[in-house]
C-alpha cells in the first residue's frame, strides 16, 4: 500500500525506539523491546541498524550478575545488558522528526480529519475519505500493516504535538512562490498559505498556484479564504483557474475572496469568456480588502502600502492567550493535577467538593498572541512601519538589491535595504526577505552575507519554505520545551 513517504515499517520501529531512548536516557535492549511490545530480535536487529547509522551507541554495561536466571548463557549476559543511548546525531535527528510533527500539528489541529485521527485508526477508517487516508499514509502517520491500518509512532507524535498546540500560540507560514513579477526559472510568483489550527488564508494567487499547493501537501481540500493584495498580474493570474479546479472537485464549496473591487470583474470575466467553472461564482463570495476580518482565531488586519496601484499589506493578529497557569494557586484550592488543569487553563470553571473554582483563581494574567506582518509588494512608508511596530515576525518585499533605491521605489518596491531599515525601527524580532526580483534572484548568496550583517538572524524566503511563527520563541526555536 505504501508509495513513498517517509516511514517504513522498519523506520517506525526505529523511531519508537529513538522516542524511547530519549525518554528513558539510556536502556538495554531487553527492556526497550517490554516496553514497546516488540521482540528481542526485532529490538536487537534496529538497534543494531540505528548504531550503524550513528544514531544510537553504547553507553556501557551494566552490572547485572551472569547468574541472573533469565540468561543462561554468559554472552548473552552481556549482549543483553548492553545499555544503548541516542547520540547527538540521534537527537538532532530526533528534533527534526519532532519539528516536522508539529507542522503537521498545525495542519491538523482544529479540523475534521485531526479529531478523526485522535480516535484511532478503526475510526479513521470508517469516517475518512480515500484522500484524507492517502494523505496521512503519504506523510507516514498512518500505515497498513498485515492488512490492518495503524497509527504510525510519527502518527502518535503529531497527536501529542496537537495536543500541545491548543496551549502554544503558533502560525505556520507556507511559501508557495517567492519571486516578483515575470516568472524566474525555479521561482514561483510570490503567494503564501498561512495556517493556524486548521484554518487556512491563501495570499495572492500567481500562475502556477495549484501545482505549488500540490506539491506542498496541502492541495486544494479546505481552503476557504482567499486574500488578494493588489490587482497586478503576478497576483491573481492563477485565481480563475483555481476556482475552476474547484468547482471540478464537485465538493460542498464555499470560498470568501477579500481582495480589490475588480477581482470579481476579473474572475467573472475569464469563467464565463472560457465557459469555465461557472458554478464557482455561485458559492464564491467578494469583499472589498480594506477593514479587518478574522478567520478562525486569526485577527487579519489590511493595510495600504506604497506601490504603483493600490495595494495592501496585511497584520495577522492571534486572539489574546489566557494567561500562565498558576501551579501553586491550582495546589493551594486543592485541584488535583490532570485533566481538571486543562479545563482551567481552556477557560472552564470547574466544581471541585461543593465549590466552583473559576480560571480566573489559577491563571495568571492574559498574555499578547503572535504578530505576523506581510508587506506585499511594497515600497517603503512610515504606515508600513507603524503597522508592523513589534511584529513576531515581518515579511518583507525584497525585490531589489541593496544601492538600487531609487528604482525599487519607482516600481513600487523595497530594497533589501529598506526592509532591514523598516524591520529595525520597527522593532521586529524576525525578519523574512521574499519576493525577490530578476536582479536579485542570481545573487542570493551575496546578498544574503550582507543581510546578516545588517539584520543577524535574517531569512530569506524559498519556495515551499515552511516557518512558524509564535509569540514566546520565535519561530525557529519554536520546539523549545519540547524536544
Ligand atoms: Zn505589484
Amino acid at each position: 500500500m505504501r508509495n513513498g513517504g517517509s516511514y517504513s515499517v522498519a523506520e517506525n520501529d526505529s523511531l519508537i525506539i529513538m522516542i524511547h531512548l530519549e525518554r528513558a536516557g539510556i536502556d538495554y535492549a531487553y527492556s526497550v523491546a517490554k516496553h514497546n511490545g516488540m521482540s528481542l530480535e526485532q529490538a536487537e536487529a534496529t538497534l543494531e541498524d540505528l548504531m550503524r547509522k550513528g544514531l544510537v551507541e553504547r553507553a556501557g554495561s551494566s552490572s547485572i550478575k551472569r547468574s541472573d536466571a533469565r540468561f543462561k548463557r554468559s554472552d548473552e549476559v552481556h549482549k543483553h545488558h548492553t545499555y544503548f543511548s541516542l547520540t547527538r546525531a540521534g537527537k538532532l535527528a530526533l528534533r527534526e522528526v519532532k519539528l516536522s510533527a508539529r507542522k503537521h500539528a498545525a495542519r491538523l489541529s482544529g479540523t475534521k480529519l485531526g479529531s478523526l485521527m485522535k480516535k484511532g485508526a478503526e475510526t479513521l477508517m470508517k469516517e475518512a475519505s480515500s484522500d484524507e487516508l492517502k494523505w496521512l499514509e503519504e506523510h507516514g502517520m498512518i500505515q497498513e500493516v498485515s492488512g490492518r491500518l495503524i497509527v504510525t509512532a510519527y502518527g502518535r507524535l503529531v497527536l501529542e504535538q496537537v495536543a500541545l498546540l491548543g496551549e502554544r500560540t503558533l502560525f505556520l507560514v507556507k511559501f508557495l512562490g517567492t519571486a516578483s513579477g515575470a516568472p524566474v526559472s525555479g521561482f514561483f510568483p510570490s503567494s503564501m498559505i498561512i495556517i493556524k489550527n486548521g484554518e487556512k488564508v491563501l495570499v495572492d494567487v500567481g500562475e502556477g498556484i495549484q501545482h505549488q499547493l500540490f506539491r506542498s501537501g496541502i492541495g486544494l481540500r479546505g481552503l476557504h479564504t482567499i486574500v488578494i493584495t493588489h490587482m497586478h498580474g503576478d497576483h491573481v493570474m492563477g485565481l480563475p483557474g483555481l476556482l475552476m479546479s474547484l468547482s471540478l472537485l464537485n465538493a460542498d464549496m464555499s470560498i470568501s475572496i477579500h481582495g480589490p473591487r475588480d477581482v470579481k470583474g476579473f474572475v467573472e470575466f475569464v469563467l464565463d469568456a472560457t465557459r469555465s467553472g461557472q458554478d464557482a461564482l455561485g458559492w464564491t463570495s467578494f469583499r472589498e480588502i480594506g477593514q479587518p476580518f478574522s478567520v478562525g482565531e486569526m485577527i487579519i488586519r489590511p493595510f495600504r502600502v506604497k506601490h504603483r496601484i493600490p495595494s495592501f499589506g496585511l497584520v495577522f493578529q492571534e486572539n489574546q492567550r489566557p494567561g500562565r497557569f498558576l501551579v501553586e494557586e491550582a495546589l493551594k484550592l486543592g485541584v488535583p493535577r490532570g485533566p481538571l488543569w486543562g479545563k482551567l487553563q481552556r477557560g472552564q470553571a470547574i466544581s471541585l467538593e461543593g465549590h466552583v473554582i473559576t480560571p480566573q483563581q489559577v491563571l495568571g494574567p492574559a498574555r499578547k498572541g503572535a504578530k505576523l506582518t506581510f508587506t506585499g509588494d511594497a515600497a517603503p512608508s512610515e504606515e508600513l512601519v507603524a503597522n508592523a511596530r513589534e511584529s513576531d515576525c515581518l515579511i518583507h518585499d525584497a525585490a531589489f538589491p541593496p544601492g538600487d533605491e531609487e528604482e525599487a521605489h519607482r516600481f513600487g518596491h523595497s530594497t533589501w535595504k529598506d526592509a532591514i531599515n523598516s524591520a529595525k525601527e520597527a522593532g521586529v524580532k524576525k525578519l523574512v526577505l521574499y519576493n525577490f526580483g530578476g536582479k536579485t534572484v542570481s545573487q542570493l548568496d551575496e546578498l544574503l552575507a550582507f543581510a546578516e550583517s545588517q539584520f543577524p538572524g535574517v531569512v530569506l524566503a524559498k519556495d515551499m519554505m515552511e516557518l512558524e511563527v509564535s509569540v514566546d520563541d520565535g519561530f525557529d526555536r519554536a520546539c523549545k520545551g519540547l524536544c
